[in-house]
C-alpha cells in the first residue's frame, strides 16, 4: 500500500472529526493547513479526484490569473514565499496547480484530505450541535463544524439548448476541459460564450485550429494582459518586497496592487484622462480597471467617456469595422462587469480562419449531430466547447442539501438571494462556516487574498468557541439582516447594479437567475473596509452571534499519532 492510500484508508476509518471542510481548493488548503497547526482533528473532502478546486477543474487553453502571481500566492509563510518561483507575472493553470501541491506536499497537507468524496447532503443536529454530512461513496460523516470552502465559480452551467447530446463531435464546458491532450490542429472549433472564459480560449487557440467560430450573444470589454516571464533577478526582488506587496493588497479595495487614481475624474482635463489611460492600457494586469478613476464605477458620463476611449482602441486593433463594431458592447459599460484580461483576443478576429456569429442576431435554435444551428443557418464542428459560465457564488451551496435548525432548506432561504452575517455565515445554520461566502468580500478582491482574510477570522470564530466550551454560533436575525441591507445599499451607488454578469446573480441559463432578478451577491465596500467591519465583530466579542454551550463536548484535538 503506498503512503497516499495507507492514509485514504486511515481517514476513511473515521466517522467524526472536529471540523469537516468541504473543497480542497485555495481556501480549503489553507483552512486545513490552519486547523492542522492548531491541533484540531479536521479533514477535507472534495468531490475531485485531487485537490486545486478552479486550478485543478479548469485546464482549457489559455487558463490563467489575471492576479498578478506573486499578490496571488499564500501570504502565510516566509519559506514558502521565499521557496516558489513563479515563472510569469500571469501564471498559467498547469503551473498554479503545481504550485498547490508544492504548498499541500510542503506541508503534508494530502493525507488529511479525501478526494472523490462529495458531499451530497448536510443536515445540522440540533440536539448535539452537530453537522451531519452524506458523502456520494455511501459514508455519513459528523463533525461540530463544517467549513465550505467550495468556490464561487464552481458549479458550471451549459445552455438549455436542445439537442445538446445528440452532437457526434466532442464537446466540454470549459470546466470539464479534459485531462489528456484535445487535438485542435486543423479542427472546426465552435467557442459557445465571449466571459472572460472564452476570451482566453480564443486567444490561444485562433493560430493553431482549422477554423474558429465564435458564437456571441452579448460582447464584453476585454482590456490586455501583458503577460511575460518572471525572471530570477526580478524574482529576488518580488521575494525582498513581499512585505510591501502584500501591504499594498491590504490597502487596495481589490486586493490588487493596483490602487485607485485618487483624483477626481472631474478635477483633471480630458488631457491628463487620456494620459492615465494610455498609460493604463499600455501596462500588465487589472490597473485599466482598478487603477482608473473612480467614478468609472459610479458615474454614467465618466463611465461612458472611458468606454468610448476603450472602444476606439478595439477599433484601431480589428481590423474589420463591422467586427470590430460586433466586439464592442452596448449594452454596459466598461467595468460594471468582471472586465477579462486578455492576450491576442482581438487580433485573433484579423485572422481568416476565424468567424464571429452575433447570436443576438441569428440565435443558437440547437444543436445537432453535426455541429449547430442558428435562425440563420447550418454549421458543422468536430469540437463545440461550452464557455457558458457558473451558476456563481451560491451554485455550490445550491447544488447541496443543506438544512439548518428545524430542517429548513439553506436552498430555500436563498431562494431570492443570499441573505447572510458578514458572508461567513447564515442564521438557522450553526457552526456553518463560509470563509468565502457570498455577501462577503473575496469575490470582489484577489481571491486568494480575501480567502486568508475569511479562513482567518473563521479560525477565530471556532478557537473563540473551543476556548469557552462553547458547541453552537448562530448569527442573530437583526444581524443578519443588518448586513444583507448594508451589502444591498452598497449596490445603490455602482453601476453594478445594473449589470447582466454574475456579481448580479445573473444566469441566462438557471431559473431564477434570469436578467433583472438582482441577487445581492457581493460586497461591494473594499478589502479595508471589510476587513474593518469583521474585525471590529470579533473585537467585540461576536457582537451579532449567539452562543450556546448545552451539547456534550466531543473530543477535538487530533491524535497524537494521526
Ligand atoms: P461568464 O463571464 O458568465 O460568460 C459566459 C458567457 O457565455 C457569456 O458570454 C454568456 O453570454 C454566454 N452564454 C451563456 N449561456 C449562453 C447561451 N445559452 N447561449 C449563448 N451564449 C451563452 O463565464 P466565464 O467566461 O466562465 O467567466 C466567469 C468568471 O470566471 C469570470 O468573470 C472570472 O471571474 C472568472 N474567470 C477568471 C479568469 C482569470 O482569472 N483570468 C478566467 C476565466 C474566468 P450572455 O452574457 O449573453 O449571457
Amino acid at each position: 500500500m503506498t503512503k497516499d492510500a495507507k492514509s485514504q484508508a486511515k481517514s476513511h476509518a473515521k466517522s467524526h472529526y472536529e471540523v469537516i471542510v468541504v473543497g480542497a481548493g485555495v481556501a480549503g488548503i489553507y483552512q486545513i493547513k490552519r486547523l492542522l497547526d492548531l491541533g484540531i482533528d479536521a479533514t477535507v473532502v472534495d468531490s475531485a479526484p485531487d485537490l486545486g478546486g478552479t486550478w485543478y477543474w479548469n485546464r482549457y487553453p489559455g487558463c490563467r490569473f489575471d492576479s498578478e502571481s506573486y499578490t496571488y500566492g499564500y501570504s502565510f509563510s516566509r519559506e514558502l514565499l521565499d521557496e516558489w518561483h513563479w515563472k510569469e507575472r500571469f501564471s498559467g493553470q498547469p503551473e498554479n496547480l503545481r504550485y498547490l501541491n508544492f504548498v499541500a506536499d510542503k506541508f503534508d497537507l494530502r493525507r488529511h484530505m479525501q478526494f472523490n468524496c462529495a458531499v451530497e447532503a448536510a443536515h445540522f443536529d440540533e440536539t448535539a450541535d452537530l453537522w451531519r454530512l452524506k458523502i456520494s461513496d455511501g459514508r455519513e460523516l459528523s463533525c461540530r463544524f463544517v467549513v465550505l470552502a467550495v468556490g464561487l465559480l464552481s458549479a458550471p452551467t451549459l445552455p438549455r439548448l436542445p439537442g445538446l447530446d445528440s452532437f457526434k463531435g466532442r464537446s466540454f464546458h470549459t470546466y470539464y476541459w479534459p485531462h489528456e491532450p484535445v487535438e485542435i490542429r486543423g479542427k472546426k472549433v465552435a467557442v459557445i460564450g465571449t466571459g472572460a472564459t472564452a476570451i482566453q480560449i480564443i486567444g490561444e487557440i485562433a493560430d493553431k485550429v482549422g477554423e474558429l467560430t465564435v458564437f456571441q450573444r452579448r460582447p464584453n470589454w476585454s482590456a490586455p494582459l501583458h503577460n511575460s516571464p518572471i525572471s530570477d533577478a526580478e524574482m529576488a526582488d518580488i521575494r525582498a518586497r513581499y512585505d510591501e506587496i502584500f501591504a499594498a493588497c491590504s490597502r487596495s479595495p481589490g486586493g490588487f496592487e493596483h490602487e485607485p487614481d485618487r483624483r477626481g475624474f472631474y478635477d483633471v482635463t480630458r488631457e491628463e484622462r487620456l494620459q492615465l489611460w494610455d498609460k493604463l492600457y499600455g501596462e500588465p494586469g487589472f490597473g485599466i480597471w482598478l487603477a482608473n478613476f473612480r467614478e468609472i464605477f459610479m458615474d454614467e458620463a465618466a463611465n461612458a467617456e472611458f468606454s468610448a476611449y476603450v472602444a476606439e482602441r478595439m477599433r484601431q486593433r480589428v481590423k474589420d469595422p463591422e467586427v470590430a463594431e460586433t466586439l464592442i458592447p452596448r449594452d454596459h459599460g466598461f467595468g460594471v462587469q468582471r472586465v477579462p484580461l486578455e492576450t491576442n483576443y482581438l487580433e485573433a478576429y484579423n485572422r481568416d480562419n476565424v468567424h464571429l456569429v452575433d447570436i443576438s442576431k441569428t440565435p443558437i435554435e440547437r444543436i445537432t449531430e453535426k455541429g449547430l444551428r442558428t435562425t440563420a443557418r447550418e454549421y458543422e464542428f468536430d469540437i463545440i466547447v461550452y464557455a457558458t459560465g457558473f451558476d456563481a457564488i451560491t451554485g455550490a451551496y445550491d447544488r447541496t442539501d443543506i438544512r439548518g435548525v428545524g430542517g429548513e432548506r439553506l436552498f430555500d432561504k436563498w431562494k431570492d438571494g443570499p441573505s447572510t452575517f458578514l458572508g461567513m455565515l447564515s442564521q438557522g445554520f450553526p457552526n456553518l462556516l463560509m470563509p468565502t461566502g457570498p455577501q462577503s468580500a473575496s469575490a470582489t478582491t484577489n481571491f486568494p487574498r480575501g480567502i486568508e482574510t475569511g479562513v482567518n477570522w473563521c479560525t477565530d470564530l471556532m478557537r473563540y468557541m473551543w476556548d469557552r466550551g462553547i458547541t453552537r454560533a448562530d448569527p442573530t436575525r437583526a444581524a443578519e439582516e443588518r448586513w444583507t441591507a448594508h451589502v444591498t445599499k452598497m449596490y445603490e451607488i455602482m453601476l453594478m447594479r445594473k449589470a447582466r454578469g454574475w456579481f448580479t446573480g445573473y444566469n441566462s441559463n438557471v431559473d431564477g437567475h434570469e436578467a433583472g432578478k438582482v441577487r445581492y451577491f457581493v460586497y461591494n465596500g473594499g478589502t479595508p473596509k471589510y476587513v474593518a467591519a469583521i474585525n471590529e465583530v470579533a473585537a467585540s466579542g461576536y457582537e451579532g452571534i449567539v452562543f450556546s454551550s448545552t451539547a456534550p463536548p466531543t473530543a477535538r484535538r487530533l491524535a497524537a499519532n494521526a
